[in-house]
């Protein structure tokens, strides 16, 4: 596919609940470690270690000794729980009926906000991830979104445009154009995610998320390289037109487990 990087990014263990359908089991971890780690030995500088970690309020320490005592090129913060619902599991979907859709958005928002201050992440992982199912909200949230931007501005993290939305219920990549203009206007850098649960979805749809870049203003992207000491990779930037054609792209996708 000529992209120039390959980022495996597993998910870390859910602290406190366990999942074996969503994450790996803390006791997996090394064995996931060492397995990439070999990898990236075989492919030098073309295969990072990475690994997608979610922002909770409550495992944030737990979550930090996880990544301090592990050698990872790269961190990808996500936010798939407001509380203890999992709002992104098809299992707990039933559970919109009893919310009032502003409110999820604007709990979510507020959350990512804050994944983005811990200085946990190196990027943002599916920036809207809330809209998975199709549910909107009833007004253009201006107020949150533009507070969102900054405070990810400000953090100085990475977002990726993320193509695993394409093929969920809502039919959009991660995030969206309105998002990603905002975004630009900021000056975030973005990278590419295809946020990849089996080989054949690596690097799916990236077209799709060149031009969606392209189209919000983007002529930039961040590549990750990765540094011998064990500390987290150097983000560069290269100009996006060189991806156009596939080539030069990296990809941070997550790999390995099933997550529906
Ligand atoms: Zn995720």
């Amino acid at each position: 596919m000529g992209l120039a990087g390959i980022g495996v990014a597993d998910h870390l263990p859910l602290l406190p609940d366990r999942d074996p359908v969503l994450s790996m089991n803390l006791s997996e971890l090394g064995d996931y470690v060492t397995e990439v780690q070999e990898l990236k030995d075989r492919f030098p500088n073309y295969v990072l270690l990475g690994v997608e970690a979610d922002y909770r309020p409550q495992t944030v320490s737990e979550v930090r000794a996880l990544l301090e005592n592990n050698p990872f090129d790269y961190v990808i913060g996500s936010v798939h729980h407001l509380g203890n619902w999992g709002f992104d599991d098809p299992r707990q979907m039933r559970a919109y009926a009893d919310r009032k859709i502003d409110d999820v958005w604007i709990e979510y928002f507020e959350l990512v906000g804050e994944a983005a201050e811990s200085g946990l992440f190196t990027v943002l992982g599916h920036l809207d991830l809330v809209k998975k199912f199709g549910y909107r909200p009833t007004r253009t949230l201006e107020a949150e979104l533009d507070r969102l931007v900054e405070r990810v501005a400000r953090a100085g993290v990475l977002v990726e445009v993320n193509t695993a939305g394409l093929h969920k219920p809502v039919g959009e990549a991660y995030p969206s154009l309105d998002i990603l203009q905002r975004l630009r206007a900021a000056k975030v850098t973005i990278t590419f995610g295809s946020d990849a649960h089996r080989p054949q979805e690596v690097g799916r749809d990236f077209d799709h998320a060149v031009a969606l870049a392209r189209s919000a203003g983007y002529d930039e992207f961040a590549t990750l390289v990765a540094q011998k000491n064990g500390r987290r990779a150097l983000v560069r930037s290269e100009p996006l037109r060189a991806a156009t054609s596939g080539r030069n792209l990296g990809d941070s996708s997550s790999g390995g487990r099933a997550r529906q």
